[in-house]
């Protein structure tokens, strides 16, 4: 039998690279093309990312890949 708990003592210094981001808008812009709104994560992981809301019922889709984790 091996000691499996090593995972559970590591120091919680910094929070997990991956987790689902909160995203949280920091300004909205409305340009021809719909709603720009910039968001960033919540969780102060540093993420960041563009979203645009189309002048439609349109749900809101990312245009630009997240930057940062
Ligand atoms: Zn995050």
């Amino acid at each position: 039998m091996m000691p499996t708990h090593a995972a559970a003592t590591l120091p919680h210094s910094r929070p997990a690279p991956v987790h689902e981001h909160a995203w949280l808008a920091e300004s909205t812009h409305n340009t021809s093309e719909g709603t720009v709104v910039y968001v960033r994560c919540a969780a102060g992981c540093g993420a960041r990312r563009v979203d645009l809301q189309g002048p439609a019922n349109v749900p809101a889709s990312a245009v630009s890949k997240v930057v940062g984790r």
